[in-house]
């Protein structure tokens, strides 16, 4: 589609960052061009009725606070441990090297909340599978996952089996 043509157009591939290897996706261009940035919002804020936004750090906190607004939903962050300032509720996952936890505000949502979950890039899928359990665990109904690129050769999706995954670009 258009929409992600706009989007290829603007991400740019970054050869070993963070490390010899990888080719890094960087989101940059596309957050400095207002009208692709505000045809992503939209589109993201149309996927789903929901309550709240889920904005997973940091890349994430950029695009899900404007879908909330556009879809006059709260926002709610996800953060690295020790991020976040009252109770928490806490979900680690496996990294290639080691293990990275999350964390959510334990009074984040209200019961029934419908939740969007937002970030940049669906990777390996444990950032979100790990997300999706913690949302769970507060109280929350998660609807989706949305994320502007999806890399498929890492089977991201074949972790998040019984979650919508909504990629608005797949690579
Ligand atoms: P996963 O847990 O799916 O392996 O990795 C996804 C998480 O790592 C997301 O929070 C995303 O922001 C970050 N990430 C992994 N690879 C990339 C990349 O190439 N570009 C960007 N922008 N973020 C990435």
């Amino acid at each position: 589609t258009e929409l992600s043509t706009m989007i290829l157009d603007r991400i740019r591939d970054v050869p070993d960052y963070p490390k010899p290897g990888v080719l890094f996706k960087d989101i940059t261009p596309l957050l400095a061009d207002p009208v692709t940035m505000a045809a992503v919002v939209d589109e993201l804020a149309g996927l789903h009725e929901v309550d709240k936004i889920v904005g997973i750090e940091a890349r994430g906190f950029i695009l899900a606070a404007p879908v909330a607004y556009r879809a006059a939903a709260g926002f709610v962050p996800v953060r690295k441990k020790g991020k976040l300032p009252a109770a928490t509720l806490a979900e680690s996952y496996d990294l290639e090297y080691g293990s990275a936890t999350i964390e959510v505000h334990s009074d984040a949502f209200d019961p029934g909340d419908r939740v969007l979950i937002v970030d940049d890039v669906l990777a390996t899928g444990g950032t979100a599978q790990a997300a999706v359990e913690l949302v769970g665990r507060a109280g929350g109904t998660v609807v989706g996952i949305a994320v502007l690129m999806e890399l498929a050769f890492l089977k991201g999706r074949e972790r998040l089996n019984g979650v919508q995954v909504h990629s608005l670009v797949i690579v």
